[in-house]
């Protein structure tokens, strides 16, 4: 399977989209980038994606590069799999997946999941989404192998860097199962619905690799005291990355009417990572009218409430 990493032990992020709503583009948003949310986590040699906005679009050239240069052929190259996490089905989440090239190449393998709506299960809520008369192709010109399965805060994702197919459990059902699975694992991955987004909620997830371990808490809103919930979810975690959307003076003003909306201010994410003791945050989840400008004023502004804050970046690699 095609690796970025050449240390097997290695727990990496990169950071590949991280505006919210929809692309920006233009010289006022070079330094942050103007890519809808993706985040590409290696753990060891697995990739591990979350969201397929349009930061999907790259990392899938990549992929791709990496592939081609790997055989002359299909028999001799080697294929690409991967883990493809959904927090949920919001367009800015999911529209960079019918430009994501990995999808179309017959020996390739995605493990999708994510959670089911009260209208649609979530399958069907990602094929709906990749239809003519919206698109070109639909989903049956994606000749991967894509196995879908909807997964709620209950459920734990197990997958081994020595490969085979991820196991999801219950656990609070399936006790031996999962003792079983724990010996063979050594990704973890839960999560945690939130109910601070409309109209469905999201889910924030945590990956855990090697004794360290990344919470993804995009498109949720601050709650007064913190959001309690998120604080125990993300006790102690090398990196968080939370929304940070909102500038506090525009989430406040009743002109901007931005509470409910389902997204954070920089000082909601600090009161957050503050709380759970968090090793590193990281804002993300943009808003398309913060430019390069906008931005660096939440990074400095947050370094000097949670010095090891920063305002996330596309192209940007965490090392954990
Ligand atoms: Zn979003
Ligand atoms: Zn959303």
């Amino acid at each position: 399977m095609i690796s970025a990493s050449k240390n097997q032990s290695e727990f990496k992020i990169i950071i590949r989209g991280v505006r919210g709503s929809y692309p920006v583009g233009g010289k006022d948003f070079v330094k942050y980038g103007g890519s809808t949310s993706c985040y590409e986590i290696w753990a060891g040699g697995s990739l591990i994606i979350v969201d397929a906005g349009t930061g999907i679009v790259n990392l899938g050239k990549d992929l791709m590069s990496a592939y081609i240069k790997s055989g002359s052929d299909f028999e001799s190259r080697t294929s690409i799999e991967a883990v493809l996490l959904f927090s949920h089905v919001h367009v800015d989440h999911t529209q960079g997946l019918p430009f994501f090239s990995p999808i179309f190449l017959p020996d390739s393998t995605f493990y999708i999941y994510g959670p089911d709506s009260a209208r649609l299960p979530f399958e069907e809520a990602i094929t709906s989404s990749l239809l003519p008369p919206y698109l070109p192709v639909s989903r049956i010109d994606m000749h991967s192998l894509m196995l879908f399965r909807s997964i709620s805060q209950i459920e734990t994702v197990y997958w081994s860097t020595k490969k085979g197919i991820p196991n999801v459990i219950n656990g609070y059902r399936e006790f031996e199962r999962k003792k079983q699975t724990e010996k063979t694992s050594d990704i973890k991955i839960s999560s945690m619905k939130s109910y601070a987004h409309p109209n469905e909620g999201v889910l924030v997830y945590k990956i855990e690799f090697a004794g360290k371990s990344i919470v993804i808490a995009t498109d949720t809103e601050g709650y007064v005291y913190g959001d309690t919930r998120l604080i125990n979810f993300s006790k102690g975690v090398d990196l968080l990355l939370h929304d940070a959307g909102y500038l506090k003076d525009d989430y406040k003003s009743a002109m901007g009417n931005k509470q409910g909306f389902g997204h954070s201010t920089m000082e909601m994410a600090v009161e957050v990572a503050k709380s759970a003791g968090v090793k590193k945050l990281g804002l993300v989840h943009h808003d398309p009218n913060n430019n390069d400008k906008i931005l660096d004023l939440i990074d400095t502004k947050s370094k000097k409430l949670f010095p090891n804050s920063f305002a996330a970046y596309e192209g940007q690699v965490i090392k954990l």
